[in-house]
């Protein structure tokens, strides 16, 4: 498969982790949404994979993956090409379609979040490579970032309220919109009501629940007999539905929401962040460490 032009494009490494700007109205599971997932992540990484980790991570990580998992927020105001890269949206409908719904505002198939992670899962593969042409560092940075938006359920929504952005309501008394509660609301509430105002005690909470209440669940949601590409098409089938079910259901512009969302919803914000870890951690698994079978050059759908 021919490299994507972004690809191409670099930008010294080191201007982008300098920059640490926070964009106004970030469009991605907020800045603790992608540190858990990575979080989760690395406690399910095979030692090899966790090997090549620490190869690829940038000095500023200080060793941890999690570290380097908002990082695509900011690049994509240096990177403008990667923007479309964070989300899918469909017209209306409670399904995804690769070839209908993944693509730019150009028509460019493939530039929408499945696109990604399969490319820059691809990209991963030439990991050992003396020829890699590759910002391998960069590959690994926006690939455990994507693999986190995708199981953001609005970021498989309808293209006509930008994925929930435009549905403008109240979060209790704060006026917000309905992607931003999604992206950050539920979970900030959360961290604030239930864990002490701690992330960590929310990881720990969520990394007990994978041992104990989810563990059956965990070979469901590692379940990915797609050799060829990675399973992120059914990751973003998956959300599109939870959009449906959960997101946009019974919300419309300027109600307020409270209780009864928050606690109807956050048990799906928990489990999201749960299978977005377990499943970066597979999807590296198989890259970095997988037998002679997987080790297959993927492919975008
Ligand atoms: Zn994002």
């Amino acid at each position: 498969m021919a490299p994507h032009p972004w690809t191409l494009l670099a930008l010294p490494l080191v201007v982008l982790l300098l920059a640490s700007v926070s964009p106004p109205g970030a469009d991605a599971w907020g800045k603790e949404g992608h540190i858990m997932v990575c979080k989760i992540a690395e406690n399910y990484l095979s030692e090899k994979a966790a090997a090549a980790v620490q190869d690829l991570l940038p000095p500023s990580a200080g060793g941890e993956l999690s570290t380097v998992c908002p990082w695509a927020d900011q690049a994509r105001w240096h990177y403008h090409w990667s923007s479309p890269l964070h989300y899918a949206n469909t017209p209306e409908v409670c399904g995804f379609k690769y070839s209908r719904d993944c693509h730019n505002s150009r028509g460019q198939q493939g530039m929408c979040v499945v696109g990604a992670i399969n490319n820059y899962t691809d990209q991963l593969y030439s990991y050992g490579h003396s020829k890699s042409s590759y910002n391998l560092t960069e590959s690994l940075m926006f690939l455990a970032h994507f693999v986190g938006d995708v199981h953001q359920p609005l970021h498989v929504g309808y293209e006509e309220d930008e994925g929930g952005n435009t549905i403008m309501l109240h979060w209790y008394r704060r006026k917000e919109n309905l992607h931003h509660v999604w992206d950050v609301s539920i979970i900030d509430t959360a961290i604030k009501d239930f864990y002490n105002k701690s992330m960590d005690n929310m990881v720990e909470t969520l990394k007990m629940n994978l041992t104990d209440g989810w563990s059956d669940d965990i070979s469901h949601w590692e379940n990915c007999a797609n050799k060829r590409a990675t399973c992120a098409n059914d990751y973003a089938i998956e959300s599109i539905h939870l959009s449906c079910n959960y997101a946009y259901k019974d919300v419309e512009q300027n109600i307020t929401l409270g209780d009864d969302y928050f606690f109807s919803r956050y048990p799906v914000v928990q489990k999201r962040l749960a299978q977005a870890g377990i499943r970066l951690a597979l999807i590296l698994n198989r890259i970095f460490d997988g037998d002679e079978t997987d080790i297959k050059p993927v492919q975008i759908q």
